[in-house]
């Protein structure tokens, strides 16, 4: 389809319902949840928790509030690893596959519930037998391999949270992280595959654990096989050894609802990771609620994937505990979207005939940027449903995404989370919710919202502000480690009696949530709010650009003037009249006022190693500041070049 036609599609603020044939079919086909939810949500959150999990122990209390603290299923007893694996295998269904993993060098491995139970009982045993107790801490720095999902699980059976710590991240990050959480024990491979190359996890590792001093034995997972790994006698483990030679049996610890599950940093975008907790029953209640009813889950038909990593919540709740509660069949994939080749994603959907895609706008910009080609030449007539994550999805990506990669035919659910809430919060229905490219339409039932102003006054529709959340949710998170001050300060401090997420939002006249970016980059031009992802996505929506990212910086007319940053789609030329005409083009969409004062043509942009632009260093760019903390970029080379270019150039060539 021509470049055209998606921008008419959008100009027309075109609207989406789901297809008759997806409605049909669908777990959830009117509205319904909503008013019993609206009408009682602890009850349903408590009917949700009956329902998708098998406890040992029934709750007494379904819910304690003492702002900002909340206790969810009080008195209840349940383990993780128990719902997510012995369950399916007791109830008949051990030989269907939870993970078909498909492996960087050509490795594939099916692994089914019943081999699932005995991986996880075996690494559970071993991890006892290094010394691992309830309560303790475990990290995990490991690539995209089962054996992760197996060791988070382990963890799980015995009562101990682990730390799952992103395999891309240098030593200092893997050590700030361990020592924060006093992890007892590492749990890491030899090496993981990445773009054909191998990071050499343990060389990392060990240079992590010459300042660790709470580590007391590492276990180490041969992946890469390389020749030279050196293992200090007493402290590390081979996984082959120690976890093979155990019994596939372990009777899981039965937890109380409360206990902690994980711990999991953030992504970083905004500033110092935070070290998020998330408990065991409400947390395993929300994520399967959300993985059956918002990717519409049918476990006997569907194959699942979720595009992220294991390091990330998306990972956590939508590979892990959501789709293993909810006996899914998921795919699970080791390597990137371009390696070997640009078709990579697209094999993968047409090899395991995969029925929902969930993956980030990042990956959909970069695919937008490629072109279609790579995807035309793969049948992906298996996909139902899609999903994005991760950021505020340019309607023109969400088109690009509904019509190449979706045929026409798939509901897109966008949905807005974060670390903190544990679980999707706001999002379409997708058998039912009538979708606007862009916006994450409507909380989900159970889910209380608001759009405040800066006093904290709700704004009225249409109108926007800042997103809060208005009650407290089952899979919200119980503190930041070591940190109840700042878990105050952070979420609850800036609207009384609300948690402030730190985005911001509007609602447009129907009552559509349109999320607008980060707060803490939002633009004042001559005394006008503007939003980045406004900017963003009508930059997006010209046919030459892939990707944007915009930021203000200090103006002595306008107190603040809009800078743009933009990557071209292959095949066009970054010229002067290319700049004029997208300045234009933004002044046509907006209004004059969000007219970029400059534009920059980049290759790349400064992201988190989850993908998400860090608009915080492209203003320490545009306002000729020395970079902040770039600890968590997945490559400090592009901000670095970024600003060499800036800086060559006039930044303020256009009036
Ligand atoms: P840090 O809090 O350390 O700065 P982070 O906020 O990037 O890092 P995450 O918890 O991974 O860490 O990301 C949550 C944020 O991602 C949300 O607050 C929001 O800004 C953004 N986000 C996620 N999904 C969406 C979405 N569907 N639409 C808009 N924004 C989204
Ligand atoms: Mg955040």
């Amino acid at each position: 389809m021509a470049d055209v036609t998606l921008e008419a599609l959008l100009q027309e603020g075109r609207t989406f319902p789901p297809s008759e044939d997806f409605a049909r079919g669908a777990l959830l086909r009117d509205g319904r949840l909503y008013d019993v939810a609206a009408g009682d949500p602890e009850a349903f959150w408590a009917t949700q928790a009956g329902e998708l999990l098998d406890w040992s122990e029934p709750w007494h209390t379904v819910l304690e509030w003492e702002l900002p603290f909340a206790k969810w299923f009080l008195g209840g007893r349940l383990n993780a690893s128990y719902n997510c694996v012995d369950r399916h295998v007791a109830a008949g269904h051990g030989a269907q596959v939870a993970l078909l993993w498909e492996g960087e060098p050509g490795d594939a491995r099916q692994i089914t519930y019943a081999q699932l139970l005995d991986d996880v009982s075996r690494c559970a045993n071993a991890l006892k037998a290094l010394g691992v107790r309830k309560g303790d801490r475990v990290a995990i720095y490991l690539g995209m391999v089962p054996e992760l999902p197996v060791a988070m699980l382990a963890c799980a059976r015995l009562g101990a949270a682990h730390s799952v710590v992103f395999g891309g991240f240098t030593s200092d990050s893997l050590r700030d992280r361990i020592n924060d959480a006093e992890c007892k024990v590492l749990i890491t491979g030899d090496g993981a595959w990445r773009r054909g190359n191998i990071v050499p996890l343990k060389e990392i590792a060990d240079a992590a654990m010459t300042e660790t001093p709470s580590i007391e034995r590492c276990l180490v997972l041969r992946r890469t096989a390389q020749a030279d790994v050196a293992m200090q006698d007493g402290r590390d483990f081979w996984w082959h050894d120690l976890v093979d030679a155990q019994a596939p049996e372990c009777p899981p610890e039965p937890m109380d609802a409360e206990d902690l599950l994980f711990i999991l940093y953030t992504s970083g975008t905004t500033g110092k990771p935070k070290g998020i907790m998330h408990t065991t029953g409400g947390y395993l209640t929300q994520v399967a609620f959300t993985h059956k009813y918002v990717f519409d889950l049918k476990p006997e038909t569907d194959v699942f994937w979720c595009t992220a990593d294991c390091g990330w919540v998306t990972g956590h709740s939508y590979i892990v505990y959501g789709p293993l509660a909810n006996r899914a069949t998921s795919v699970m994939y080791e390597g990137t979207p371009d390696y070997p080749d640009k078709e990579r994603f697209w094999s993968i959907v047409e090899k395991y005939k995969v029925t929902t895609l969930y993956t980030a706008p990042t990956a959909i910009r970069t695919f937008m940027k490629w072109g279609t080609q790579y995807s035309d030449a793969h049948d992906l007539s298996s996909l139902r449903l899609l999903g994005s994550v991760g950021e505020p999805i340019n309607p023109e990506a969400w088109v690009w995404y509904w019509k190449n990669i979706g045929g026409g035919n798939c509901p897109v659910v966008d949905t807005w989370w974060q670390t903190e809430t544990g679980a999707i919060m706001i999002s379409p229905l997708p058998g039912t919710t009538v979708a606007k490219p862009g916006s994450a339409t409507f909380p989900l039932p159970g889910i209380g919202s608001d759009i405040v102003n800066d006093e904290g006054v709700p704004v009225p529709i249409p109108g926007g502000g800042y997103l809060v959340l208005t009650q407290p949710w089952p899979s919200m998170l119980r503190g930041i480690w070591g940190d109840p001050d700042r878990y105050r300060d952070t979420y609850w401090s800036r609207f009384e009696g609300r948690y402030f997420a730190g985005d911001g939002a509007k609602r447009d006249d129907e009552g559509y949530f349109w999320l607008l970016g980060r707060v803490d980059d939002i633009m004042l031009v001559a005394g006008h709010n503007i939003s980045t992802t406004e900017v963003e996505s009508a930059l997006v929506s010209h046919p030459a650009v892939a990707e944007a990212a915009v930021v203000g910086r200090t103006d002595a007319m306008t107190g603040q003037a809009v800078s743009a940053f933009v990557i071209l789609r292959s095949g066009n030329e970054p010229t002067d009249a290319l700049v004029t005409e997208l300045r234009d083009h933004v002044a046509h969409h907006i209004g004059p006022i969000a007219k970029p004062k400059t534009i920059l043509f980049a290759e790349d942009l400064p992201k988190t190693r989850s993908g998400k632009i860090m608009r915080r260093l492209l203003r320490n760019v545009a306002e000729d500041e020395t970079l902040g903390d770039t600890t968590t970029l997945a490559d400090p080379s592009v901000v670095e070049g970024i600003k060499a270019r800036y800086l060559s150039t006039s930044p303020d060539d256009e009036g």
